[in-house]
C-alpha cells in the first residue's frame, strides 16, 4: 500500500531524513518510535505533502502511484490523512463547516455523492459519540481554544469522518491522560480494517497496549534502523534508544 524507498528530504538546508525504507501493507498497522528530533514529524509531514520540506532522493508511492509529484489535497482524495502532531487553528473557519467541506471533497474523489444535511449530521453525531467528543465543538472554530486533549481527540474525529485508507497518526498520545488515551484508542480501532493501514508515531509504548501494532521500527537520525513486532517497544521502554544506535554504529 506504502511504499517508501531511501527518502531523503530537508528542512532548510539540514538534511533531516537520510535513506528512510518502509513498507506498510493493507491492514497493518505499523508504529515509528525513536528519539526526539529524529524526523519523525518530517517524514510524516513529507508523506502528506506539507510546503517547507524539500524531498532530495528516494520515492514513496502509495497504491502505485508516485505521491511526490501529488499535491496534498491530491494525496488526501487518494485516501491519505494526518494527524498533526500539533494541531492548527483555523481561526474563523467553523468546524462543521470545515468538517463538510473535507468529507463531500472526498467523497468526490471516491465517486460518491454529496451528503445532504440530515445525514451528515447523523453521521457527525454517530462518529463524536466515538470519540466522547462534546457537539458544541462543532460550532466553534477549528481547534480555536480547544484544550490539548480536545484538539488530539478533534483530530482522531476527523480520521473518524474520512476513513482514510493510509492514517498517520504523530503523537495523538502525547499530552493525554489515560481515558482520553482509551478513547482515542478506541476511535483508531474502530477504523482497523483489512484494507486500511495505520501508522502511529509515539514515544510511549503505554497507547501500543490499546492500539496493538504488528510492525514496530525505530527512526533514529532519519534512518528507520530497527524494526521488530510489539515486544520491540516494551524493549525501549526499557532500555531506551542508545544500545540500537551504538549496535547500529558497530555492525
Ligand atoms: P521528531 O518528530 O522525531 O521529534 P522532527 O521531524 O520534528 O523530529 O525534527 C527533526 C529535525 O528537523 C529537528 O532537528 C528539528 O529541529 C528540525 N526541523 C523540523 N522542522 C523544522 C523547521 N520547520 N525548520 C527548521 N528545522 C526543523
Ligand atoms: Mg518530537
Ligand atoms: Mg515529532
Amino acid at each position: 500500500m506504502l511504499s517508501v524507498k531511501g527518502l531523503r528530504a530537508n528542512v532548510g538546508d539540514k538534511e533531516i531524513l537520510r535513506g528512510l525504507d518502509l513498507e506498510v501493507g493493507p491492514g497493518e498497522v505499523h508504529a515509528i518510535m525513536g528519539p526526539n528530533g529524529s524526523g519523525k514529524s518530517t517524514f510524516a509531514h513529507v508523506l502528506s505533502g506539507r510546503e517547507g520540506y524539500e524531498v532530495t532522493g528516494g520515492a514513496a508511492t502509495f497504491e502505485g502511484q508516485n505521491l511526490l509529484e501529488l499535491e496534498p489535497e491530491e494525496r488526501a482524495h487518494l485516501g491519505l490523512f494526518l494527524a498533526f502532531q500539533y494541531p492548527v487553528e483555523l481561526a474563523g473557519v467553523n468546524n462543521t463547516y470545515f468538517l463538510k467541506a473535507a468529507l463531500n471533497s472526498i467523497r468526490k474523489a471516491r465517486g460518491e455523492e454529496e451528503l445532504d444535511a440530515v445525514s451528515f449530521l447523523r453521521l457527525i453525531k454517530e462518529k463524536l459519540k466515538i470519540l466522547h467528543l462534546d457537539d458544541s465543538l462543532l460550532k466553534r472554530a477549528v481547534n480555536a481554544g480547544f484544550s490539548g486533549g480536545e484538539k488530539k481527540r478533534n483530530e482522531i474525529f476527523q480520521m473518524a469522518l474520512l476513513e482514510p485508507k493510509l492514517a498517520i497518526l504523530d503523537e495523538t498520545d502525547s499530552g493525554l491522560d489515560i481515558d482520553a488515551l482509551r478513547v482515542v484508542a478506541g476511535g483508531v480501532n474502530a477504523l482497523r480494517s483489512p484494507e486500511r493501514s495505520v501508522i502511529v508515531v509515539t514515544h510511549y509504548q503505554r497507547l501500543l497496549d490499546y492500539i496493538q501494532p504488528d510492525y514496530v521500527h525505530v527512526l533514529a537520525k532519519g534512518q528507520i534502523i530497527r524494526s521488530g513486532g510489539k515486544e520491540l517497544a516494551l524493549e525501549l521502554e526499557e532500555k531506551g534508544y542508545g544500545w540500537i544506535e551504538t549496535e547500529g554504529r558497530a555492525a
